[in-house]
């Protein structure tokens, strides 16, 4: 008899988590609250426009080519992605543009014609991150941090020779002012804090790493854009067999002394060998296992940041901008304080502008653009539609004093997304996109843990527990889970 596997949530990690079972002979079925599958990774169609509504800015596509690769399947069959030669074009309010191109070659002459600088330094810091990475993020990303066995063994030995004493105790920003010095190369590379939602002025050195993902490895942009991602994974999961069940909340996870048992939904209770749980690992013990000790421990951790959304159709073509484009707040550290200490609006943020028919013609009607503009906010507790009449303002004065033009006129479609409804979507605690922070040195080590400790046959999966948020560490921890799951 097939052991029956049920998943709790059809996000990135959820899905992965099915295909990667399914290929190893689980029968395996996903229960999910909404009508589709992706989670975050979600679709917006209006009036001649197409927006992808979360998740932007594709890394590490070798992660889901491998998952393809051990489901036997050819990736080519069911996604296509290309390298971008530019990964994002930086806008500073003295009218400087940055362009960070992939290809050093481009970039060194760059920094130097922009900054004036030497771009040795920068290219050596590129070298140190590189080497971070492989010695020390391989390492915790990719083995279960939790578990003993992980830290025996010559690996652990040769990172734990890697870290320096300042990746631990200097924060982002402290190690990119000694590496990088020039304070608009010190900004790019502070707001890489912000891909796992977290301060670059608390979080520690050590997170300079996320910049290679980008900076060394680059930036991706699938065909059909990011959805593409969600639509790959569940064709995946059909093809080798897995069962959806969507518009079905799962009420319940049913356990007996140390073992789950199976889940409850409106239709009754479903047996199960084992369960995953793919949804926010808070709710997971508040609501579905009634464990309310827990869910209080694992509330106090602090959140990372949550954003407001707006999807605009804007009704021209702006040549100066590419698909990923960054206006950076005058000063940085002021914004940081109102989003994660003061929890206020801050009136100069960083505003983050995708746009996919840069990549993509159809994703707008000819002669107009599709734009996801995104700042970092506070959760949800902070954020009142007030607010979300403050923050449209304060990104239109941002884009109309960097630009040049007053660019409200040209938006003739508008939608938002604020973290109360990504909170409601897709049951995220207060709104959080990437689950905890990682502001302290230990925030890492207090993410849960992908192996449930009461109950021998629960797990869980995605970007509130173990590496943390993110595609690429979601994908990672649906291996851990089916890893776990075989031994
Ligand atoms: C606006 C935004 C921008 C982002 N930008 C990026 C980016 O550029 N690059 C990047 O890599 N990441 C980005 N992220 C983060 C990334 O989207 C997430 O880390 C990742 O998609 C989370 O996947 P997950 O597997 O944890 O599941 P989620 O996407 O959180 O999905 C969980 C699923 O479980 C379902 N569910 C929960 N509880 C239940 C229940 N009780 N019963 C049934 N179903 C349930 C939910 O409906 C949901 O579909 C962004 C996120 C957001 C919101």
């Amino acid at each position: 008899m097939k052991q029956h596997v049920a998943i709790i949530g059809a996000g990135v990690a959820g899905l992965a988590t099915a295909a990667r079972l399914a290929v190893k002979g689980y029968s395996v079925s996903i229960y999910e609250q909404n009508s589709k599958p992706g989670g975050k990774l979600g679709l917006l169609k209006l009036n001649g426009y197409t927006w992808d509504t979360g998740p932007s800015l594709f890394t590490q596509p070798h992660l889901l080519q491998q998952l393809f690769t051990d489901c036997g399947k050819d990736i080519g069959n069911y996604l296509h992605y290309k390298i971008l030669a530019i990964n994002t074009r930086y806008f500073y309010e003295d009218g400087t543009l940055l362009i960070s191109y992939k290809n050093r070659l481009q970039l060194g002459p760059e920094i130097k014609a922009k900054l004036d600088i030497d771009p040795d330094d920068l290219f050596k810091f590129l070298d140190e991150i590189k080497e971070m990475y492989a010695h020390i993020g391989s390492i915790f990303l990719n083995q279960p941090i939790h578990s003993l066995c992980t830290w025996w063994g010559k690996p652990i030995v040769t990172a734990l020779r890697k870290v320096k004493l300042p990746y631990l105790f200097s924060s982002m920003h402290q190690y990119h002012v000694r590496s990088l010095r020039h304070p608009k190369l010190v900004q790019l590379f502070d707001r890489f804090a912000t891909y796992n939602g977290s301060n670059p002025y608390s979080a520690p050195a050590v997170l300079c790493m996320i910049a290679h993902l980008e900076m060394n490895e680059g930036a991706y942009y699938p065909a059909g854009g990011m959805i593409s991602i969600a639509d790959a994974l569940y064709n995946l999961c059909k093809d080798l067999g897995v069962s959806f069940h969507f518009d079905t909340l799962v009420q319940k996870i049913e356990k007996c002394k140390h073992s789950v048992t199976g889940i409850t939904t409106a239709n009754g209770t479903i047996p199960a060998d084992i369960v995953v749980s793919n949804s926010d690992v808070y709710f997971t013990y508040k609501n579905l296992l009634g464990d309310g000790k827990k869910a209080q421990k694992i509330k106090q951790q602090e959140r990372s940041s949550s954003a407001v959304i707006f999807y605009w159709g804007i009704n021209r073509s702006l040549k100066q901008l590419g698909l990923h484009n960054i206006f950076f707040a005058e000063d940085y550290k002021a914004e940081f304080n109102a989003i994660f200490n003061t929890h206020q609006v801050y009136h100069d943020p960083t505003v983050y502008v995708n746009i996919t028919c840069k990549m993509e013609a159809s994703h707008a009607p000819d002669g107009c653009e599709n734009w996801f503009v995104l700042v970092n906010t506070p959760d949800e507790r902070y954020i009142t539609s007030e607010d979300i009449t403050a923050i449209r303002k304060n990104i239109i004065d941002k884009l109309t004093r960097i630009l040049g033009k007053n660019i409200e006129p040209y938006i003739t479609n508008e939608e938002v997304l604020s973290p109360d409804l990504i909170a409601k979507q897709t049951s995220s605690y207060l709104g959080a996109l990437y689950g905890t922070a990682s502001n302290n040195k230990i925030a890492a080590f207090l993410r849960h843990s992908n192996v449930s400790s009461a109950y021998r046959n629960l797990f869980f999966a995605g970007g509130t527990v173990h590496p943390g948020g993110g595609i690429p560490l979601c994908l990672r921890s649906a291996k851990l889970v089916a890893d776990a799951i075989e031994k």
